[in-house]
C-alpha cells in the first residue's frame, strides 16, 4: 500500500510564492519536478550544466501559461569552484532575497565495477558531484533558506544508499553519504523554520536508469511525472515539522 506522502493530493496553488532551486533540472526527475512545481505556483530556478537543455525546460514552463517565469542557473558541478557557488547565492539573494526550497537532485552514476576494479579518479568524481557539491550548494544557500518562513531542503538518495549492493561502487557510497549529510544537517536545524529530508525516487524511467540497466523493460518503469507526490509534500506547507526523514517516492 502506498504511504501517505506517496498518495499525497494537493491543490493547484500548493507552492504559490515559493522560490525553489532544483539541481539537475535539465532532464529526468529534476526536469519533471521543475515543470510540476511551476505548474503549482513555484518560482523555480532551473539548475544544470547544459544551457540548451535548460532553455528547453524554461520554454516548457513558459508554455504552461500561468506559471511564474523560471530562472536558469548554469553551473557544471564537476568543475565549479567556490566563486561560482558564491556568485550563484549572491544572484539568488539579489533576485529573490530568500529561498523556500532547495532540491539537491543532480547526480552521476559512475561505473558499475567492483571495488577491486573501481577507477580511483572516477571514484573521486562521483563523490564530488554527488556529495561535495550538495554540501557546497547547501552551505551557500543556508542564509537564504533561513530567511524563509517555511523552508525545505530535499536531498536525493537511492535504495543502494541504504543497503550496499555489489558493483554499485562510488554511486552507492555517495548515496550513503547523502543520507548522512541530510541527517547531520537536519539535526543541526531542529529548531527554526528549516526542514531537511531525503527522498529515494525508486526505479524511474530516466537516462540514468537506462545507463544502469540497459537491458531492462523501460515500459514497466514509472515515468518521472508519476513519482512526484512525495517531493510536493516535502516542498509544501503540509510537511512543516517533518525533518530528518528518508522517504521513498514509490
Ligand atoms: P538523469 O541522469 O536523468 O538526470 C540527472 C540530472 O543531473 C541532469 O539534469 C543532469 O544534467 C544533471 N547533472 C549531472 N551531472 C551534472 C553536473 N556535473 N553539473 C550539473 N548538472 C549535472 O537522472 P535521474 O533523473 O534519474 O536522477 C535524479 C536523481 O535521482 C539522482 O540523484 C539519482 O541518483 C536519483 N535516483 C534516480 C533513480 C532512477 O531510477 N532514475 C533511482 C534512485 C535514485 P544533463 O542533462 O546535462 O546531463
Amino acid at each position: 500500500m502506498a504511504a501517505d506522502h506517496q498518495a499525497y493530493s494537493y491543490p493547484q496553488d500548493l507552492l504559490l510564492d515559493r522560490v525553489i532551486l532544483i539541481t539537475g533540472a535539465s532532464d529526468g526527475i529534476g526536469r519533471a519536478l521543475a515543470l510540476h512545481a511551476a505548474e503549482h505556483g513555484a518560482q523555480v530556478i532551473l539548475h544544470g550544466r547544459n544551457v540548451a537543455k535548460l532553455e528547453k525546460v524554461y520554454d516548457e514552463i513558459e508554455a504552461l501559461g500561468n506559471a511564474p517565469r523560471p530562472s536558469i542557473a548554469v553551473m557544471d558541478l564537476a568543475t565549479a569552484n567556490s566563486d561560482a557557488y558564491r556568485s550563484l547565492a549572491d544572484e539568488l539573494e539579489s533576485e529573490f532575497g530568500r529561498l523556500d526550497g532547495l532540491v539537491l537532485n543532480a547526480s552521476i552514476l559512475g561505473d558499475r565495477f567492483s571495488i577491486e576494479q573501481y577507477d580511483a579518479a572516477l571514484w573521486q568524481q562521483v563523490m564530488h558531484v554527488n556529495v561535495t557539491t550538495a554540501f557546497a550548494l547547501t552551505q551557500v544557500c543556508l542564509p537564504l533558506l533561513q530567511k524563509s518562513d517555511d523552508a525545505s531542503i530535499v536531498f536525493t538518495s537511492s535504495s543502494v544508499g541504504r543497503r550496499g549492493r555489489a558493483f554499485w561502487g562510488a554511486y552507492a557510497v555517495s548515496k550513503f553519504a547523502t543520507e548522512g549529510l541530510s541527517q547531520v544537517l537536519a539535526d543541526e536545524h531542529r529548531s527554526g523554520n528549516l526542514r531537511v529530508n531525503c527522498i529515494n525516487p525508486g526505479a524511474t524511467r530516466t537516462t540514468m536508469r537506462f545507463e544502469a540497466f540497459p537491458a531492462e523493460n523501460r515500459d514497466a518503469l514509472k515515468r518521472p511525472e508519476e513519482i512526484l507526490a512525495t517531493y510536493m509534500y516535502l516542498l509544501g506547507p503540509d510537511s512543516r515539522g517533518v525533518t530528518g526523514q528518508s522517504l521513498d517516492a514509490q
